[in-house]
């Protein structure tokens, strides 16, 4: 190393750093460029260059109402005024606890009395979610209640109970034998429905085809009938598969599956870390169907995209089920080092502060608006097979054949390379395979929509003429 020169920040990261999902081989290779990121402002972020980009996928569904938003900016510097992080295990601290009422009081279940256990990400909130059930059905003497079902496509993070009830064969092929066996229920999501073969009508909502019958729900209760008694919980991303492909569920069915399991004693665990603090229109997805979860996972929004930090919140029974002597080692035995950290939950209560502040829900349902016609431009194109909004998750598909929703041949990589190429028009988005992602902030301005909008399109074009 050359030590009179100071090697830039891309150098440095080529030499000694591994990133998340990504082929290091190409991260390596010289042609390619090393975005670095230095600013962030509302909904754009700035690069070493100056270069600006609308952060189209919210860093990675996480960053809520805008990067450097005053409120969350001043809550951190108070909270750092006073102490940055002091262990959860034997103490509490003013910000993890009235965070922790604050989140109860938002989940607001008329009759249900929830406990938050804090975590770091979205895979631990999960995994203590999971957990938590399993030792629970134990120490209720329900012993029987051990298996999990779960949808197909589901992905719940990277850890190795959240991978066990994720549904990705590529992505957990290395460790299919350390996982544990779940069941697997078809996705409901309407596109690639195996019974309904509808014509896709470019935008025309109600797709003429084969009436809708609700097998999907028809499976998931032969599933559950056919393993009587054992089944602990039902797992699932509430109306909207994130990692899937932004897949979205008709409406009724989470309603339908949470009754199905109530009727059965089988607990409903809901995975709202990407759906969570209004992605999807409420401030949780499953407030839409008014059901009652017995367990939640929640992460990514939590704090505003700000810090890792992440909450387990379980039902009363569930935590009931831990209460006994010291000597009966009912303790739930799971936590972390930085468990309830004191400048995540100071970012979170301000998050959530912002919600009423600013009245973001109500707000978000003009810029959804926007977003719904920005995405219909999309159906112009003959490689579009579906365009799908809910609340502020806007997908559009890529197919290589409209008529009968082929997809394209992986190696062709058409989803990373309209993403690529959007770079170059000031978008920066990640696509989920060949599902073109927009999930901005909430911040976003109408002009900013049309933008992104401009953005996609040309890049498209540039890759599908
Ligand atoms: N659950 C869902 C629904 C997710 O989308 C993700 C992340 N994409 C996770 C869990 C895992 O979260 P994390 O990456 O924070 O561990």
């Amino acid at each position: 190393m050359n030590a009179d020169r100071p090697l830039s920040a891309a150098a440095l990261d080529r030499a000694h750093v591994w990133h998340p999902f990504t082929q290091m081989k190409e991260w390596a290779d010289p042609c390619s460029e090393v975005l670095v990121i230095s600013e962030g402002q509302g909904a754009l972020l700035r690069d070493e260059q100056g270069r600006e980009f609308i952060d189209g996928n919210a860093s990675i569904w996480t960053n809520i109402h805008g990067h450097r938003h005053p409120a969350i900016d001043a809550a951190l510097t108070t909270q750092l005024g006073r102490i940055a992080h002091a262990s959860f295990l034997g103490a509490t601290h003013d910000a993890a606890a009235r965070f922790a009422s604050e989140l109860v009081d938002a989940i607001h279940r008329p009759g249900a009395d929830y406990r938050v256990f804090f975590s770091d990400d979205g895979s631990t909130a999960v995994e203590a979610g999971l957990k938590m059930i399993v030792q629970a059905r134990s120490q209720r003497g329900e012993s029987a209640r051990t298996r999990f079902v779960s949808v197909a496509g589901a992905y719940h993070g990277d850890t190795v109970g959240a991978m066990s009830v994720g549904q990705s064969p590529l992505f957990h092929r290395p460790f299919r034998s350390w996982l544990h066996p779940v069941r697997e229920v078809p996705s409901p999501a309407c596109y690639r429905c195996p019974h309904n073969r509808a014509v896709p009508d470019r935008g025309v909502e109600a797709r003429a085809g084969r009436q809708c019958e609700w097998e999907c729900v028809g499976a998931l209760q032969t599933a559950f009938d056919e393993m009587p008694g054992s089944v602990a919980a039902f797992v699932m991303e509430p109306r909207v598969q994130g990692a899937a492909g932004m897949t979205m569920h008709p409406e009724g069915y989470l309603a339908r599956a949470a009754r199905l399991c109530s009727e059965r004693g089988i607990w409903l665990m809901l995975d709202e870390v990407m759906t969570g603090f209004g992605r999807t229109g409420e401030m949780f997805a499953f407030q839409r169907e008014g059901v009652t979860p017995d367990v939640l996972a929640l992460g990514k929004g939590i704090t505003g995209g700000y810090l890792p930090l992440a909450a387990t919140v379980a039902s009363a029974p569930i935590h009931e089920a831990f209460l006994g002597e010291y000597a009966e080692f009912k303790t739930f035995f799971h936590g972390h080092s930085y468990s309830g950290n004191p400048l995540g939950c100071a970012a979170a209560r301000a998050s959530l502060e912002v919600f009423a502040a600013e009245s973001t829900l109500e707000r978000n349902q003009s810029k959804s608006d926007w977003l719904r016609r920005a995405a219909a431009t999309f159906w112009e194109h003959p490689h579009v097979g579906d365009v799908r909004v809910e609340g502020m998750v806007c997908a559009i598909e890529l197919v290589d054949d409209f008529a009968t929703r082929r997809p394209f041949p992986a190696s062709e990589r058409i989803g990373v390379r309209v993403c690529m190429a959007a770079r170059k028009h000031g978008l920066l988005t990640r696509p989920v395979g060949d599902v073109l992602v927009l999930m901005p902030p909430y911040c976003i301005t109408e002009e900013q929509v049309d933008h992104m909008q401009r953005a996609l399109w040309r890049a498209l074009l540039e890759v599908l003429p």
